[in-house]
């Protein structure tokens, strides 16, 4: 198991193209962290750079204080997941998990013990003799999972490993990678687009756009404090909403007339922003149709449209011409057209500035 630091680091593509920008943080041994943003944001690159496919422009990498910038592939005792498996159509589950081995010389029986301990943890036992062609998806995946944790590496580097997969697989095969990471607590970095995979496997999270970083913390840390108006709208599904207004002796006002009283204790904070723009931000599940708490914040909509999920229903509607989702209770039973008042629980708003898209505190 290991601790990764990096370093400033940099990653650039012939003269013009950066990758990665300043990449700089430290990863605590058994950590499981996850990179996510956009597609092109620069998470595939940097785990390459981690695994050494991928040359290091600039900065330092240290793996347990080594530096390993010019370390080669299979000497940094790192092992990759990748996304399409890289699964031979010859070779059965056996030989899979057993070719790296071979090729470090590992004798025939602590071959055989390593492969069979694997299998019995990602339970491909009854498989062994099986090839590819002849395995689901998710079999496939754990078959690649099990060729990385034979070789008792001291780094999981993960790239997208579960967007091959069906919806249900997905969820399936995320809680065991979770639970796999709980038993065996090799440090892992786990790159993906998909925020909910973030959210629910992260120990912490990094947040990147255009190769920079945006936040690092924990999944609860960038849902709940989200330092930007781009993090704050990646994370979480239904996006949080954004609405451009002012404030205004000691309320937020946009669209015509429309103004939600600011709780006591953010008063302090936001009174230096009288009379200017700013940007809030609510969360759909922060949205009440349940007025009765919200005498002094609530708006009245025209929902646009209402769509049932089974566990709640969203809402999505516009103040003035800005768009807004809500997610309430799907007995509320409301549906397109229909004219309600939105509460909005201004004790759970972000605000936010509007040119650099920066937290107020
Ligand atoms: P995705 O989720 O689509 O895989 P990503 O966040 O993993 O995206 P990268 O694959 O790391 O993004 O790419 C980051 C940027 O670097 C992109 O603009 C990409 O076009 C560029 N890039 C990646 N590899 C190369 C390369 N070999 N040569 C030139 N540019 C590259």
């Amino acid at each position: 198991m290991a601790e990764i630091t990096f370093d400033h680091i940099y990653k650039r593509f012939h003269e013009d193209i950066t990758a990665v920008s300043d990449f700089h943080m430290a990863i605590a041994d058994e950590e499981f962290v996850v990179l996510v943003g956009p597609s092109g944001c620069g998470k595939s690159t940097m785990l390459r750079m981690v695994a050494g496919l991928e040359k290091i422009t600039e900065g330092s990498l240290f793996i347990d204080k080594k530096y390993v910038n010019n370390v080669v592939p299979k000497d940094r005792d790192t092992a990759m997941v990748f996304q399409n498996y890289a699964l031979y159509p010859h070779m059965n589950v056996f030989d899979h998990m057993a070719f790296g081995l071979k090729l470090q010389n590992f004798s025939k029986r602590e071959i055989k013990a390593r492969v069979y301990n694997a299998s019995r943890t990602l339970g491909l036992e009854d498989y062994l003799e099986r090839k590819p062609n002849a395995l689901s998806g998710g079999q496939q995946q754990r078959v690649a999972l099990g060729r990385a944790m034979v070789s008792n590496p001291r780094v999981f580097l993960m790239d997208e490993p579960l967007s091959n997969l069906d919806a249900q697989l997905r969820v399936q095969m995320r809680t065991e990678i979770t639970k796999l990471h709980q038993q065996l607590k090799t440090t892992t970095i786990y790159v993906t687009h998909d925020q909910t995979e973030a959210m629910t496997m992260a120990s912490r999270i990094v947040v990147m756009k255009d190769g920079c970083i945006q936040q690092i913390g924990t999944p609860r840390e960038v849902y709940l404090y989200p330092e930007n108006t781009f993090v704050a709208g990646f994370i979480g599904s239904p996006s949080m909403t954004f609405l451009e207004g002012k404030i205004q002796d000691r309320h937020f006002c946009c669209a015509d007339q429309i103004s939600f009283k600011l709780p006591e204790e953010r008063i302090d904070d936001l009174k230096k922003y009288e009379g200017q723009a700013i940007i809030l931000g609510i969360r759909p599940e922060d949205l009440h149709y349940d007025l009765d708490a919200w005498p002094d914040s609530k708006a009245a909509v025209t929902i646009d449209v209402a769509e049932l999920t089974g566990s709640e229903a969203i809402l999505y509607t516009t103040i003035g011409n800005q768009e807004i989702t809500a997610t309430v209770n799907p007995r509320s039973n409301i549906t397109q057209g229909d004219k309600i008042e939105l509460g909005f629980d201004m004790s759970k708003a972000h605000f936010f500035h509007p040119k650099s898209g920066k937290r107020i505190p």
